[in-house]
């Protein structure tokens, strides 16, 4: 098993026990490793109204056969289990040192069960495995966590993922953060982590699996650390970080505000250019990665000498979703979120819904104890500090959009989300591709499976015929999109940074090359059709229909200004061509036993089709 330890690490926190679990070659074959191996290990545990915050929910860390090699733009790690947003399947990544010590800690992943009856924190050190008590760090927040249990454990090269206080309240979006603010932040994973006591988990080693022919590994890591020098999206997120596309994403319509109810803003005073201008910027990038999107902004404050910078996501949500053009308030929305574990996507959709209802008068001024109005940094800083502190509004606004506007008994149309997770900040109006990416992606509304913008605006992928077309059109988008989405869920299982401008090729013979296996570009195609399928089929077990693969009405009203006026995509066309593709079943929403038979998931298809 080249490219694998073969083995993860399993934990019962009920029991406080730990042991090692070991894996097959025919799974790591079939499913990779990373979110999608994770797919496959939680399978077996899911049951029908299973409570995604219970003690026998499982949550699990992966890193997949690229992590931790030469190969350039691969530290990542995906942490995966039942959503405490949705109900459903869900998945988040992160980049960093973290994945990479992961991995050299001697196991591909982490299996999770169980609830501690006091806080604890997990400490995997070249193979061995300590559970060590962390009641003197609950409470604390993620800069705090990883800081104390890097000076207790004076390891060199520990890494920690933790959660902040968010966690700790089991938030419905709270996040998980390591190496400062990196953040697996969506599907409030931090929540399922929360739930079961654990605060943290520390790694260090040195440990690497065999690869196959490590001298061809090395050379295909040349040849694409020479495309990545080559590609203009590297020069890009280098010098601006993912802001970088803030004015760019709003010519093109693609760039949310005043609750999806606009295109047109100011980009200019939110860009990585305005960033730059007004602090001290530098960038830092996870090991092996030549770009460094990540921003540090020196000298911010009297009493905060350094903070993350925000990236485009969460600048945008925080920002122009909610009318706010001020950086100094984005910034500092970002970093209490970032400080306490909250996902700034849904945080900032569920303040820009907040203003939408305050503009509408269903919350009025005594509701909400303060004035919720448009564009104003403060009151954006102010909501975000009573999400965490689950203070007066804060606690609504916690709950995500969905769980509000039922909550107000308002049309669940109008809260902007997909299968509860909040919706990201690229338009669906802008781009056909994306708009059915996010009615059927995995997890819900996701930018980073559904991000078919990267094709229709000049991205082909010549092994699986998908060239760039009419962004604006949904006539023949279904099946390409669908396409585009297996390719990328497969990121998340190998596991490779969505930045990576690799071709399928160079990653199939990268693939190769570690693991000693003979897989062609139209396998990898399969493998991610099987991805996308048994993440779906989990979330059929857990209740998911058909009636759920839709766009908020909020969401799909078209503009009359910018790039899109008047322009809505077809979702009834797209979503008919995406269930003939897929062959998922227009009535119930699952894939069809044809096709997960096809796709080698037998037990799958017995399990949802039984005699
Ligand atoms: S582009 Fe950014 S997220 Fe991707 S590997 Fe490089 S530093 Fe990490």
């Amino acid at each position: 098993m080249n490219g694998y330890h073969g083995r993860f690490l399993k934990v019962d926190l009920s029991e406080l026990k730990t042991k090692d679990m070991p894996l097959f070659e025919d799974d790591l074959r079939k499913f990779i490793g990373g979110a999608t191996l994770a797919a496959k290990l939680i399978y077996d545990h899911v049951e029908k109204d299973m409570d995604p915050l219970g003690p026998e929910s499982p949550l699990v860390f992966s890193t997949g056969p690229f992590t931790g090699t030469s190969i350039p733009m691969v530290s990542r790690y995906a942490v995966s289990g039942i959503s405490p947003l949705t109900g459903y399947w869900g998945e988040a990544t992160s980049g960093g040192e973290f994945p990479f010590r992961l991995k050299g800690s001697g196991y591909d992943g982490i299996f999770i069960t169980g609830r501690a009856d006091h806080p604890v924190y997990l400490y995997i050190d070249n193979g061995s495995v300590q559970i060590k008590d962390a009641s003197h760090l609950w409470g604390k927040d993620i800069y705090e966590t990883q800081k104390i249990i890097k000076g207790v454990l004076e390891k060199s090269g520990l890494s920690v993922a933790c959660i902040g206080t968010a966690g700790e309240r089991q938030i419905r979006y709270a996040g998980i953060m390591n190496d400062k603010g990196r953040a697996a932040g969506r599907c409030g994973l931090g929540a399922l982590m929360g739930s079961k006591n654990l605060k943290a988990v520390a790694v260090a080693g040195k440990r690497k699996p065999d690869l196959t022919n490590r001298k061809k590994v090395k050379e295909l890591a040349k040849e694409v650390l020479a495309a990545i020098s080559g590609s203009f999206g590297a020069v890009a997120l280098r010098e601006y970080g993912t802001l970088f596309y803030m004015d760019f994403g709003m010519s093109l319509g693609d760039a949310p505000a005043k609750y999806f109810s606009k295109s047109v803003f100011p980009a200019e005073k939110v860009t990585g250019q305005a960033l730059r201008q007004a602090y001290t910027v530098e960038n830092y990038a996870c090991p092996g990665c030549p770009i460094g999107c990540g921003r540090e902004v020196k000298n911010f404050r009297k009493d905060l000498d350094s903070v993350d910078g925000p990236e485009f996501e969460t600048a945008n949500a925080l920002g122009p979703l909610c009318m706010n053009i001020d950086l100094d308030s984005i910034i500092r929305a970002n970093h209490l979120c970032n400080a306490h574990g909250l996902d700034t996507i849904s945080a900032g959709v569920s303040i820009a819904y907040a203003m939408y209802l305050y503009e509408n008068g269903v919350l009025t001024r005594d509701e909400a104890g303060m004035e919720i109005k448009w564009g104003d940094g403060n009151t954006v800083v102010k909501l975000v500090e009573m999400i965490i502190n689950q203070e007066g509004i804060g606690k609504l606004l916690s709950q995500g959009t969905l769980r509000m506007a039922q909550e107000l008994g308002r049309d669940v149309g109008e809260a902007a989300q997909v299968k509860g997770l909040e919706i990201p900040m690229h338009d669906c109006r802008a781009f056909h591709g994306l708009a059915v990416s996010y009615a059927t992606g995995p997890r819900g509304a996701c930018h980073l499976k559904g991000d078919y913008y990267n094709v229709d605006i000049g991205i082909a992928v010549p092994e699986f015929n998908i060239m760039p077309g009419n962004r604006l059109s949904s006539e023949n988008k279904a099946e390409n999109a669908a396409k585009y989405q297996s390719l990328r869920d497969l990121y998340d299982a190998l596991t490779l940074c969505k930045f990576a401008p690799f071709s399928v090729t160079q990653i199939s013979q990268l693939l190769n090359s570690i693991t000693g296996w003979d897989v062609s570009p139209a396998d990898l195609l399969v493998a991610g059709d099987r991805s996308i399928n048994i993440k779906r089929a989990i979330s059929n077990k857990l209740g998911l229909t058909r009636e759920e693969d839709r766009l908020p009405k909020i969401c799909l009203k078209a503009l009359k200004e910018g790039s899109t006026a008047g322009k809505v995509p077809d979702m009834g066309l797209l979503l008919k061509d995406y269930y003939d593709f897929r062959q998922w079943d227009w009535e119930t929403g699952k894939p069809s036993k044809e096709k997960l038979i096809e796709l080698g998931l037998n037990p799958v298809a017995e399990d949802l089709y039984p005699k």
